[in-house]
């Protein structure tokens, strides 16, 4: 009798590490490591991280592996977009905020017609110490290498991404504005991984936004890039519709300004009337109650907030 209940003591414990065993095999080992590990593997600091990760996307590391950027890639390269335009699904257009604060943003896009300086509205700005997002493509880095390293280093200035080639972001090759599109997902990637390594390389701070050139893209794009910790910022305010507005135009289109809202201009066409038209709007919205921050600003306002 004793011998019989050993021997299903036995038969029970085997059985329990062969069911042991087989679920342990049946775990599928990813060869690529995982943005956000499991959490019983993770130490004290990493929790930490994990609470802000829920705020606000995870800054991309100082680095952004090839590694990761294939990882992205293999995940997102069999999806169909159904959006495209520039209020797609997963692109920030405005601040979280109910207070009387607003961004302003300028984009710098390079190329044979866009690789000026607008002294006078980056003298303005400096001078009335108002903050600002600079979104500056590639091409531009490149013909201002001097003035881009003066603008990284200024505190009252932020350093976004506006791409390499300053194309609308597409995983087929959709065109707007007479602008190719990029064809695929990994050139897409391309478009926002190239300038972004550059700009690192060169500030020692990886960008946390992306805007593309023409602020066009498909959903798929905006999820790709959120993947890799980098977040799609547009508008709710256009500023002075390609430099194009003049001075009275671009005084009215900031007065739409809402709490939160998110201007763009732009800073490499000092022959329009952008700088004249944010002198004039300027002072009339402080005294309305406003004041202006950077993107980064708000979102750390908001975690103190929650
Ligand atoms: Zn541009």
């Amino acid at each position: 009798m004793r011998k019989r209940v050993k021997w299903i003591g036995m038969l029970v414990i085997v059985t329990l590490l062969m069911i042991g065993g087989i679920v342990y095999g049946l775990i599928p080992y990813s060869p690529i490591p995982d943005p956000q590990p499991k959490s019983s593997r993770m130490t004290s600091q990493q929790k930490q991280n994990k609470v802000k990760d829920k705020e606000m996307p995870s800054s991309p590391s100082m680095h952004l592996s090839q590694e990761r950027v294939n990882h992205v890639l293999k995940k997102y390269e069999d999806r169909t977009p159904t959006y495209w335009g520039e209020k797609v699904p997963g692109v920030r257009l405005r601040l979280p905020t109910k207070e009387r604060v607003m961004a302003l943003t300028f984009d710098a896009c390079g190329g044979a017609k866009g690789s000026q300086v607008d002294e006078g509205l980056l003298r303005y700005l400096a001078s009335e110490k108002i903050p600002a997002t600079l979104f500056i493509n590639s091409r531009w880095i490149d013909a201002n290498p001097k003035r881009f390293r003066q603008l990284a280093k200024n505190p009252l200035f932020e350093i976004a991404n506006h791409g390499t080639e300053h194309r609308p972001l597409s995983v087929n090759g959709r065109s707007i504005y007479g602008i190719k599109g990029t064809k695929s997902l990994k050139d897409a990637l391309d478009e926002i991984v190239t300038n972004q390594r550059k700009i690192a390389s060169i500030t020692g701070k990886m960008p946390r936004y992306f805007r593309s050139g023409t602020a066009y893209y498909d959903d798929v794009t905006v999820a790709a890039a959120k993947e890799l910790g980098i977040e799609v910022v547009n508008f709710n305010i256009l500023g002075d519709a390609g430099a194009t507005y003049n001075r009275l135009q671009v005084k009215e289109a900031l007065f739409h300004a809402r709490p939160g809202s998110i201007v763009i201009g732009h800073m490499n066409h000092p022959e329009g009337e952008t700088a004249e038209g944010i002198r004039d709007a300027v002072p009339l919205l402080r005294k309305k109650g406003y004041r202006f921050v950077k993107i980064e600003d708000i979102e750390k306002h908001s975690e103190k907030v929650h």
